[in-house]
């Protein structure tokens, strides 16, 4: 799944309705908006104007620009630092923002000043670990030949302990990488000061399932079909994320449903004015925020979870 991924990215922009899939701030402004003004108010809080604005895996760079926009009226500019595999991207966001710095890890984040963090479907494009509970105990489901195989080892250790007993053929999922990240970003937030948002398709856990999924022009596809040519993600376990930055000592929020998270934060109030600034374009306004907020579209299977500095104050959004 890793190298898959990196084949995939690292080769084009799949983004937008001409690409695979397409993400929330590729289908409005307010989406980014939002986010710069929901880190601009915790950091104004937190007396933290000095911090860093991350991203990881900023995809053509959207997000970034329109959070930034945001930020800068309510007077904070900060510097910006993007985590990006991808060369293509990278050019992407250069574009949109040229004075940013790019890292290929995380380890070469600056560390003598606090950071906002913010990760949009960036965590379910990282490679999961899939077992399964056969009569001879837990395997990893591997891949061999192009298809689904077991291995042989046992592998009892790798699962949770609420689900030591799920039922035979059962799936359960971890995401070594996307642990490992949030250990480290969680130690930096309880070390430097500052607050990590991800969101993401995702579940709170533990909970059993095989979540693996591949896109191709917006349609679901075989995952194992043409590995490189197609975007591969699970869903996000954030049970799993907001106990791995309390046990690095950073504080996690609820974890809520994107459709929750935006209107706490206002989205109504933006459409309204963006529609009133824009009769042109009212219709096109409200079917993105429908889409970004209803049940049946982005609202509830995207999860929305805060992790930060155990003094920092709470943040918006998750009341
Ligand atoms: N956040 C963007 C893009 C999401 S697509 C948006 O919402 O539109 C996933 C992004 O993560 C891409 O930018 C991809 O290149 C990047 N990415 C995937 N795996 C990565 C890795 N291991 N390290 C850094 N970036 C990665």
């Amino acid at each position: 799944m890793a190298r898959a991924n990196a084949v995939y990215y690292g080769g084009r922009d799949p983004l937008g309705r001409a690409g695979d899939f397409i993400t929330a701030p590729e289908i409005s402004q307010m989406f980014g908006e939002l986010i710069g003004l929901w880190g601009a108010d915790l950091i104004l809080r937190a007396g933290a104007a000095s911090a860093a604005y991350v991203e990881l895996g900023p995809g053509r760079g959207t997000l970034a620009a329109d959070a930034r926009r945001a930020m800068a009226r309510a007077g904070l500019e900060l510097p910006v630092h993007f985590v990006e595999t991808s060369p293509v991207l990278r050019e992407k966001q250069r574009a949109a923002l040229p004075a940013a710095h790019w890292h290929d890890v995380i380890n070469t984040l600056p560390t003598d000043r606090p950071l906002l963090i913010v990760a949009n479907e960036f965590f379910d494009a990282l490679p999961i670990r899939q077992y399964t509970r056969t009569a001879r105990g837990w395997r990893e489901r591997m891949v061999a030949d192009g298809r689904f195989t077991l291995g042989t080892a046992e592998c009892a250790d790798a699962i949770p302990l609420p689900l030591a007993d799920a039922p035979l053929g059962a799936i359960v999922e971890r995401n070594p990488a996307a642990e490992a990240i949030m250990a480290a970003l969680a130690a930096r937030l309880a070390a430097q000061g500052g607050a990590l948002l991800a969101i993401d398709y995702g579940y709170e856990g533990p909970l059993a399932g095989d979540t693996l999924q591949a896109m191709a022009n917006h349609i679901h596809v075989d995952p194992l079909e043409a590995p490189g040519t197609r975007d591969l993600t699970a869903h996000v376990d954030f049970g799993m994320l907001a106990a791995v930055a309390r046990t690095h000592g950073a504080r996690p929020s609820p974890c809520v449903t994107q459709g929750a998270f935006l209107t706490a934060l206002g989205i109504d109030a933006r459409a309204q004015a963006l529609a009133r600034a824009n009769p042109a374009q009212a219709g096109a306004i409200e079917t993105a925020r429908h889409r970004l907020v209803a049940p049946q579209a982005m609202g509830r299977l995207f999860r929305v979870l805060a992790v930060r500095h155990p003094d920092w104050p709470e943040p918006a959004g998750f009341a």
